[in-house]
């Protein structure tokens, strides 16, 4: 016989931890006992020496989805005579170690009970226990307390308190437990705040969605606005009523087997949709298929997920193949998560409200993930991601990252951990930037931080950097876009010494003033250089030029051909009105509110336009996106267009002007549009591939990081990646958070613990 103790730190707590080691020593046959404490839990296991090892493997090899252990520290004890296993109370502690879950989906276990008459909790939309329900998004301080959590209006009833209170109970020391006689309850209401009186609010909203309405339902981290997927005419009303022309709907189905009636769903799409943390995978699209056209248009994907909430399971139970579930918000606002803000802001849009009274203290989007093979990216990191810390090897100090612009998060880092806040969004936005406040302040104190050092981007536009002016932290740091990209994507890879960055984005502050996004840097220390970038081509009417792919494509042409590329048979200088036309031509020649962009994402935009793919974004990325799609499926055997790169000042430029006469030629020679796009495309990656090459050799150094929103793109990404893996350097890419600006702020948060290390 043999005893062992062993103290796990890591986010144990609240993920049903405890039952899972019960059920883990019973069979093994152990006795000892569990608990909670500051770093974690600790346990005592006594039994048959085998049995203590395989336990422990077991423990190590195959813990809980949303366990994350940092370390187990173990010793073998004197024999103790321990005749059970039992769950002990909780050490008293008010400490500032313990961990804020994510919000979780609703269990297996819970889901069973759900549609069972027998049980008590039978159809009840709250139903959660230790393994599931909200979590972040209802804590409003430390310690995780059900008095400190939004659930502190409900008193529990005697049976919902005597499960709260015994260690044997799935629901011991659930904070947001609840049952029909004490919790929260769904209320529905039309658009004039009138409530609806019917027996079964939610299967009258079934009803309602049925016919064509426009739901507004209340979520975990915030509202959603439901339409039914099928109904062609309510998505459409939908589009117009949230100002929303083309960017796809997510839709929520409430089982895979409905998912692969309209799209393609891999084994690694299976498992991401299935886990607790239920994100938006993107999925490609099955044809023919039922759901409406105008979920996502002239898109090749569906953006799907798996239903996360009791309440989500009864609304989809039997009625719908899927739901249109896009964020409750105008467009460009974030998600609306108060039942009268809901009037206030979504009144002009939903037909009904179907709310609760359960509070959401804190906003938290859906994720949205991408597969590749085995991995995932991240388009969206949010519900179900954070809080939780991003482990590192390196101790950090006390760091407030701000992060870019758009698709905003911030992070706030100490020890070994780096916390990314879930997406923020726009900070133009003025809700966007409340939330952006409230997070950093909530944040801080969930975690006990007092930032000593505050990052920021370069841009002095930033409305995050001019947050950042506004403190007074012991130092403050500045850094460039580009940089802090590929500096995330070392961070999360734990990259050691110097390296090559390929940081391709749409657009970011260059330290000379203009737009960078084509960039080619060493990284070493807290330093880093540019060795090479695309080349510099006006951006008429700045972010109109975004907006508007079309003037990226004269201010392409123009610096290819000069004038005469007004006699081109070009579908983009035909479809666009003259006298447009030759004013922005005036901005470009007069350089008048024309900045010079190397973004690689312009150079997407402007083929897209001149393919006329795309003449318009909707919304931001859609001409990249439809070009990539537009490309063939493998580019590998299309032929490749010339490239040149020049060297000044010992930089080198890539000649984009060059693809861009080439293009031109493909176009007037009649090539179908989606050759010269998968052209384009296997040019691009033998041209980086070819350059970073040249670069390692100059540099001698091997290890290669890709970052930036460009790499979104799957057939560019992946093509770099094989090719400079082919070639023996090692590449690195993301997987915990974001290549897009969403990832900044890791990377503001990696420079600034460089600064202060050298
Ligand atoms: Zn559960
Ligand atoms: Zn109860
Ligand atoms: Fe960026």
């Amino acid at each position: 016989m043999i005893r062992n103790r062993a103290q796990i730190n890591g986010i144990v707590q609240g993920i049903g931890f405890r039952p899972f080691v019960f059920n883990l020593a019973k069979k093994w046959k152990l006795c000892g006992f569990i608990r909670n404490n500051s770093l974690g839990v600790e346990l005592e296991v006594e039994g048959d020496q085998e049995a203590v090892e395989n336990f422990f493997r077991e423990l190590e090899s195959n813990p809980l989805p949303l366990a994350h252990i940092f370390s187990i520290r173990r010793e073998t004890l004197p024999p103790n005579h321990y005749t059970n296993f039992e769950i002990l109370a909780s050490e008293a502690y008010h400490s500032k170690y313990t961990f804020i879950p994510p919000d979780i989906s609703i269990c297996d276990d819970c889901r069973r009970e759900l549609f069972d008459p027998a049980d008590r909790r039978y159809r009840y939309p709250f139903i959660n226990c230790t393994n599931c329900g909200p979590r972040y998004t209802i804590i409003k301080d430390v310690p995780y307390d059900r008095a400190k959590t939004s659930m502190v209006v409900f008193e529990m009833c005697p049976e919902c308190s005597r499960e709260y209170g015994d260690p044997q109970d799935r629901r011991f020391h659930a904070q947001p437990n609840a049952c029909p006689e004490c919790g929260p309850t769904v209320e529905l209401f039309d658009a004039d705040q009138r409530k609806i009186i019917v027996e079964d609010a939610i299967a009258e909203t079934t009803r309602l969605l049925r016919k064509g309405a426009i739901v507004a339902v209340k979520g975990l981290g915030g509202f959603h606005l439901a339409v039914d997927a099928e109904n062609d005419d309510a998505v459409n009303r939908l589009r117009q009523k949230k100002f929303r022309e083309e960017k796809p709907f997510a839709l929520m189905a409430a089982e895979i087997e409905k998912i692969r009636k309209f799209a393609h769903v891999s084994e690694n799409d299976q498992r991401e949709l299935s886990s607790p943390r239920r994100p938006i995978v993107l999925l490609p699209k099955k044809f023919p298929n039922k759901i409406a056209n105008s979920v996502a248009p002239k898109n090749h994907f569906f953006g799907v997920m798996l239903p996360y909430t009791p309440l989500h399971y009864l609304l989809l139970e039997s009625e719908f193949l899927a739901l249109v579930m896009t964020s409750g918000n105008m467009t460009d606002e974030p998600i609306v998560i108060d039942n009268s803000e809901a009037f206030r802001r979504l009144g002009k849009i939903a037909d009904y409200f179907l709310i609760h009274n359960r509070d959401i203290y804190l906003r938290c989007d859906d994720s949205i993930v991408r597969t590749i093979d085995k991995k995932i990216t991240l388009i969206r990191r949010a519900r179900g991601f954070a809080p939780e810390p991003i482990l590192l090897t390196h101790k950090f100090p006390q760091i407030l990252a701000c992060g870019a612009e758009l698709k905003n998060t911030i992070c706030l880092t100490k020890e070994n951990q780096a916390i990314v806040s879930q997406h923020i969004g726009d900070l133009k936005n003025e809700e966007s930037y409340q939330f952006f406040l409230k997070t950093i302040d909530h944040l801080k104190k969930l975690f006990n931080i007092s930032p000593e050092i505050i990052v920021h981007d370069l841009h002095p536009e930033y409305l995050s950097t001019k947050y950042a002016l506004e403190q007074n932290p012991e130092k403050r740091f500045a850094v460039q876009h580009h940089f802090a990209h590929i500096l995330s994507c070392a961070a999360e890879n734990e990259i050691e010494g110097a390296f090559l960055g390929l940081s391709f984005d749409g657009t970011g502050y260059g330290t000379d003033g203009r737009i960078w996004g084509g960039e080619f840097l060493l990284a070493d220390g807290a330093d880093f250089s540019r060795l090479a970038h695309l080349e510099y081509l006006a951006m008429p009417g700045g972010d109109m030029a975004v907006k508007e792919p079309w003037r990226m494509a004269l201010s392409g042409l123009y610096e290819t051909f000069n004038d005469e590329f007004s006699d081109l048979p070009l579908k983009v200088l035909l479809k666009i009105p003259g006298e447009k036309q030759s004013i922005i031509l005036q901005m470009i020649k007069k350089k008048i509110n024309s900045q010079e962009t190397s973004s690689l994402g312009r150079l997407f935009d402007l083929v897209a336009s001149l393919l006329d793919i795309c003449q318009l974004a909707t919304y931001e990325g859609q001409p990249a996106i439809m070009l990539e799609q537009h490309a063939p499926e493998k580019v590998d055997d299309l032929k490749i267009y010339d490239y040149e790169f020049h060297r000044e000042n010992g930089i080198h430029i890539i000649k984009s002007t060059l693809l861009i006469r080439q293009i031109v030629k493909d176009l007037s020679a009649g090539l179908k549009i989606e050759i010269i796009a998968g052209k384009f495309h296997r040019t691009l990656i033998e041209m980086f591939t070819d350059l970073t090459l040249k670069l390692a050799n100059e540099t001698e150094v091997k290890k290669i990081v890709l970052s930036g929103g460009v790499f979104q793109n799957l057939k560019l990404l992946t093509g770099i990646m094989k090719k400079l893996s082919a070639n023996g350097l090692e590449v690195f890419f993301h997987q915990k958070v974001p290549t897009n600006d969403g990832g900044i702020s890791l990377g503001q948060a990696e420079f600034a613990r460089r600064m202060v290390e050298n």
